[in-house]
């Protein structure tokens, strides 16, 4: 039995307040999304019909348990499962990186390039199934063929599958579980047929004269030991797809290396980097490759958060 009766409007309240104290980022608006995740309503539903009608004990308690595990941090992709990206509904486990709004960025760089055609974003629509809507591709298109490496949970090739139906992906991860979590995510929007799911190191299972038209990736790039890195990441995503070695770029040194191996000329290579990274990123390519058209592009808060460039035509 509980101490009183709440309604979400006072327990939401209280616990913004709570959180607050615990340091957490957006107390308010993580109060309300796990009220609705304990209510299964949607925010108009929670602020124009329920929020002054009694919740139950069991409600209560529901709700408690996911508040205490906020506080410590975890993130509410993490409490809730699943995340939402490009408007894709994405599940995330221990064994993924939880996708975030930054990468939605490297999405919107590539469709430049895939989906030229494209003004502005098509809102997706699921149907009825929560499926992404299997889109006509373009008779005699152009196939283009794309490499997302280290996929995690899929994020980036799920969504350049649901906007690019004429597109060929190939998504790689080093780790299986993560791979498992990618193919679920796939196969739960109706888009497993267009992706192709393979286990191993970045190229690893390429063949040899394999090439893409693009090569997207948002690889682990943090610097290990590294204090600025929130809570919510440090401790909850797995640590194999955060640290990319002593500077934090191993994964552009052993990328790059590949990239023009592996592009058809005239294909583009697009990667995510973390703040600060460009100018290294960007220097490396003009050091190391014969690369062109080097150039960033800014997140919302305006870091240079994607680094592109594309092999020559000949
Ligand atoms: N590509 C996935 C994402 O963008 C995973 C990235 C990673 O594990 N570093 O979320």
């Amino acid at each position: 039995m509980n101490e009183r009766t709440w309604t979400p409007l006072e327990l939401i309240k209280t616990t913004a307040e709570y959180l607050a104290k615990k340091d957490v980022p957006e107390p308010r608006l993580d109060a309300d999304v796990l009220m609705m995740h304990v209510l299964g309503c949607n925010r108009m539903d929670l602020y124009g019909r329920i929020h002054d009608r009694p919740l139950e004990d069991e409600e209560v308690n529901r709700y408690r348990e996911l508040v205490r595990r906020r506080a410590v941090r975890e993130p509410v992709s993490r409490i809730l499962g699943r995340r939402e990206f490009m408007g894709l509904p994405v599940r995330v486990s221990p064994d993924v990186l939880s996708p975030r709004p930054e990468t939605e960025i490297l999405v919107e760089q590539a469709l430049k390039v895939l989906r030229p055609d494209l003004k502005g974003l098509p809102v997706l629509k699921l149907d009825e199934a929560g499926h992404v809507p299997i889109a006509p591709a373009p008779l005699g298109g152009p196939n283009k063929k794309v490499l997302d490496l280290c996929t995690g949970s899929g994020c980036v090739a799920l969504s350049l599958a649901a906007f690019c139906p004429d597109a060929l992906l190939v998504a790689t991860d080093i780790s299986a579980e993560a791979l498992l979590v990618a193919k679920e995510n796939a196969e739960s929007i109706g888009l497993w047929l267009r992706i192709d799911f393979r286990e191993g190191d970045l190229y690893k299972t390429c063949w040899d004269d394999e090439t893409f038209d693009l090569i997207v990736s948002n690889p682990p790039y943090l610097v290990q030991g590294d204090d600025a890195i929130w809570p919510e990441v440090r401790d909850y995503d797995p640590p194999l797809a955060l640290y990319g070695g002593s500077d934090g770029l191993d994964f552009y040194r052993k990328i790059l290396a590949e990239a023009e191996m592996f592009l058809e000329p005239g294909g583009w290579v697009m990667l995510e980097v973390g703040a600060g990274q460009a100018g290294a990123v960007m220097q490396m390519m003009r050091e190391h490759t014969l690369l062109e058209q080097i150039d960033t592009e800014p997140d919302y808060a305006g870091v240079p958060r994607v680094v592109k460039a594309r092999k020559p035509l000949r």
